[in-house]
């Protein structure tokens, strides 16, 4: 079994395998279907003589098979893996990388640290993670970090608030204007604030207006090409972020909780987006965001989600 096939080798579905999109020259991005939970993007530069990555995988197979996409391309060595955030969807897969010198922002790596490799075989049972192995960030910084492959710089920037979580950073190459997001965008997916701030992400979209992109790489889904897409792109993700909002002043004002909050409410236009149970971890912190939830609790709230789901750990087929 190739490093490929064994990356689809769990779930029921048969997900299209990942792709490799050049979206400007030397520039790719790695674009895993689905792009619900644990299945993510990732992107490569490659230079004269390095390849820099941005993000690693949920499982040990994806990244291996991602590795072996990217050698298809370039046999040149990964030097540099850049961290969009710390979410385990984004670094598992990072001790692979063995040659790498791995960049992510400060509070990435201290959240990385202070959760070690976590176990998710509860919420998402099935899932063949492999021999995982926990590798930080080897540079943090926070601010911008300017980064060489050749000539062609990689800007890397951070927001200076939370957002999707405490150390989101982006990667901008202004050269060819393109913009790996990270997971500020799911494109097609339902945004996802419960580790991070509702109002944060919100602001976070302006911050990615104001690049003006004509590519934007997202952490789930499909690449965005043009202002149009993109603007779209992230003019839906804010819309429902608001929706998030006005639905937890509503569900304040009527004395629900989140759950039940979630339940009655129609996620009309959003529904048609991947991972709607979301919707009740948004809410969560949409309710600490307006004072009204003050025994926050991730744990609680993921547990909130499955029983939205139907009492059912939400699709996962990492
Ligand atoms: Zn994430």
């Amino acid at each position: 079994m190739t490093a490929t096939e064994h990356a689809h080798a769990h779930g029921d579905e048969d997900l299209p395998p990942p792709s490799i999109e050049e979206v400007a020259d030397g520039v790719y991005a790695y674009i895993q279907p689905d792009g619900t939970w644990f299945i993510n993007n990732c992107g490569f530069v490659v230079g004269p003589d390095q390849t820099m990555v941005i993000d690693s995988t949920s499982t040990e197979a994806r990244t291996r098979a991602m590795i072996e996409a990217i050698h298809g391309v370039s046999t040149q060595p990964i030097r540099t893996l850049v961290n969009t955030h710390h979410h385990a969807d984004h670094t598992n897969g990072n001790y692979l990388f063995r040659e790498a010198t791995i960049v992510a922002h400060r509070e990435c790596r201290t959240v990385m640290l202070a959760a070690g490799l976590s176990d998710y075989s509860a919420t998402f049972p099935g899932v063949v993670w492999g021999d995982l192995e926990f590798r930080a960030p080897d540079i943090t910084f926070d601010g911008g970090l300017d980064l060489h492959v050749g000539d062609l710089l990689v800007q890397l920037q951070d927001l200076g608030y939370v957002a999707h979580t405490e150390g989101d950073i982006v990667a901008w190459l202004p050269e060819h204007r393109v913009l790996f997001s990270g997971d500020l965008i799911f494109h097609g997916g339902t945004p996802f604030s419960l580790f991070g701030s509702v109002q944060g992400t919100i602001d976070a979209m302006n911050r990615l207006e104001s690049f003006g992109a004509d590519v934007l790489v997202p952490g789930h889904g499909p690449v965005a090409h043009g202002g149009a897409a993109i603007g779209a792109a992230i003019n839906d993700q804010r819309d429902y972020l608001r929706f998030v909002q006005q639905g937890a002043a509503n569900g304040i004002a009527a004395g629900r909780t989140p759950l039940e909050q979630a339940q009655a409410m129609d996620l009309g236009r959003f529904s048609e987006w991947s991972d709607a149970e979301r919707l009740v971890g948004n809410l969560h912190v949409g309710y600490r965001e307006a004072g009204a939830n003050p025994a926050f609790d991730i744990g609680g709230a993921i547990m909130d989600m499955v029983t939205f789901n139907g009492g059912v750990p939400p699709r996962c087929v990492a």
